[in-house]
């Protein structure tokens, strides 16, 4: 048994006979011939990733959202609370990818729910992982956010509903933001791409055992 049950929720839903369950929630149409990203598609990329990596290694995992539909908020939160009630040490990793109007912005995010659940060690963890695993890369940034009630500068739509997953959950969570979908570069080269998915993987699972050991 492994030091934490972690849960992974990969945002939003994924793709049932080739239709993108959730509106919204992709890239631009690139129109060079790079195909657009669905982003519930690559939330479940990453986390079928972080799954292999976890059983490979032993360690304990429940994917809270193994469907492809887009399942609620609020089941999400409830599927994992029930796995806090019944005594598990759980952490909560809410993966997606960013989305912005300005398609210069770009770079990671992590956020957690500012003073409500011990997080903030999982963040910092998770953070030093992804900024090693991008440290040959200049062009990507890196924010580290508390997301805290009623501060409408620093929300935007996508954060205002998903947040609800870090108010919600009674165990320590964490979403990650990784890199922007509306970027060109960032989702052409590693959102769109399998070494850029399993770069992003890799880090979080680097992140993973470093909790475990520590
Ligand atoms: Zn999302």
């Amino acid at each position: 048994m492994s030091k934490f049950l972690w849960l992974f929720d990969p945002g939003h839903g994924g793709v049932i006979a080739g239709k993108y369950q959730t509106p919204g929630k992709r890239s631009p149409k690139w129109g060079d011939g790079f195909p657009q990203l669905f982003e519930g598609e690559f939330n479940r990329a990453i986390v079928r990733r972080l799954i292999e990596m976890c059983q490979y290694a032993g360690v304990d995992y429940v994917n809270i959202v193994p469907e492809d539909d887009d399942i609620t908020l609020r089941t999400r939160v409830s599927r994992a609370n029930e796995l806090h009630d019944a005594g598990h040490k759980c952490i909560y990793i809410s993966i997606h990818a960013n989305a912005f109007e300005d398609q210069s912005v770009g770079g990671f995010e992590i956020w957690t729910s500012k003073g409500l659940t011990g997080a903030d060690l999982v963040a910092t963890t998770f953070f030093k992982h992804i900024k090693q695993a991008f440290i040959f890369d200049d062009k990507i940034r890196f924010r580290e956010q508390a997301y805290e009630d009623g501060d409408p500068d620093r929300e935007h739509d996508e954060h205002k509903k998903v947040f609800y997953v870090l108010r919600r959950t009674k165990m320590p969570a964490i979403l990650t933001e990784n890199l922007f979908m509306t970027n060109p570069y960032e989702c052409k080269r590693y959102l769109l791409t399998k070494e850029g998915r399993d770069l992003i993987a890799e880090a979080h699972f680097r992140a993973i055992i470093e909790m475990e050991k520590g």
